[in-house]
């Protein structure tokens, strides 16, 4: 199979399951698994943070972030398509009690500062508490701007916001960047970290910040159920990851320019976007579901959101060659 809907579809490999099996455990809720201990103090020190924290998937490490940063009846300020608003179930909402206020992005994917600023709400009886803004780096596979990124913090701490950054792919971004995961979390109060998208653990995702957050963090951690056991044969996944992982990211980034490039030249699809890993391609509506079945029994899996864009991730599991296969059996169904 060569399956493009997304990069978390990627296996183990067997150095990764190797060092799964190798992996010296104890039970993480007493604080006794050495591979989740020596994880969480590597990636915190990787990005530049005083703690760190293991949880089972990103969508509760950003839940167990915002809840964290934000009481009952808080607010915070989040793009309309962020994964914290848009795809987690409204979670903040629901089991944090914490009001979302969304804002509509620019084309780049950041949020205006003048649209942070004009949802800043009073501190009055009506209203409720603004007090986090969280961005997403990358978003829809784009890198924010860097400039952005520091002025947005420094407005939100001006007008007393923590910042929170979902940085499932901020591996990436830090690799597009050639900038280190430090750089990419300096300006951010906690940073959510997933092993199990580009970087190809199974699962994982670490929640970055200091002392004092993680162990809010950790509280709601067990209250939301991810207090795990000896889930070291996980860390040692996610830490085998980052060790052998994070660089190779570049090679996912130019698998995702060529594939846009050669997809280019078939004047039936349109490029939208190229950025990461990421493609996005306009394929006419007629075309939707019987290329989506071509492909599939060629063994090629792609998601075609009907009528929306159709997204293509490159991961660790797609060769050069995979893409050409997918290229020259998109121009077959055209051909015949
Ligand atoms: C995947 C993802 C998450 C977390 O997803 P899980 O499947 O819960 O690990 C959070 N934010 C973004 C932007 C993501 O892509």
């Amino acid at each position: 199979m060569i399956d493009l809907r997304s990069d978390t579809v990627t296996r183990p490999t067997p150095g990764m399951r190797d060092a799964m099996v190798a992996a010296e455990l104890g039970d993480d809720v007493y604080g006794d698994d050495p591979t989740i201990n020596r994880l969480q103090a590597v990636v915190a020190e990787r990005a530049g943070k005083a703690a760190g924290l293991l949880f089972p998937t990103g969508t509760q490490s950003n839940l167990a972030a915002l809840m964290a940063h934000c009481g009952r009846g808080d607010e915070y300020l989040v793009g309309q398509q962020a994964h914290t608003y848009k795809y987690e179930g409204g979670g903040a909402a629901v089991l944090g009690s914490i009001q979302p206020q969304p804002l509509e992005h620019a084309p780049d994917g950041s949020l205006p500062l003048d649209a942070i600023r004009g949802a800043m709400k009073a501190i009055d009886p009506h209203f409720a508490r603004t007090r986090l803004l969280a961005l997403e780096n990358t978003i829809g596979g784009k890198v924010l701007p860097a400039d952005y990124v520091r002025d947005a913090a420094a407005l939100a701490r001006s007008l007393g916001l923590s910042v929170h950054l979902d940085g499932a792919r901020v591996c990436n971004a830090a690799v597009a960047s050639k900038a280190t995961l430090q750089q990419m979390c300096e300006s951010f109060d906690s940073v959510s970290i997933c092993f199990s998208k580009g970087l190809g653990a199974p699962v994982g995702s670490v929640l970055v910040g200091d002392a004092e957050l993680i162990e809010r963090a950790r509280r709601w951690r067990k209250v939301l159920g991810g207090g795990m056991r000896q889930a070291g044969v996980l860390a040692a996944a996610c830490h085998y990851a980052l060790d052998h992982h994070f660089d190779r990211l570049a090679e996912d980034h130019d698998n995702a320019a060529w594939l846009a490039r050669a997809l280019g030249e078939v004047a039936q699809i349109d490029v939208l976007s190229q950025a990461t890993n990421m493609v996005f391609l306009r394929i006419p509506d007629a075309d939707a579901k019987p290329l989506e079945q071509h492909l599939q029994s060629q063994g090629i899996l792609m998601r075609s959101t009907y009528g929306g864009p159709t997204r293509l991730v490159t991961h660790l599991d797609v060769s050069r060659q995979d893409l050409q296969t997918l290229v020259d059996s998109i121009k077959a169904y055209y051909v015949h």
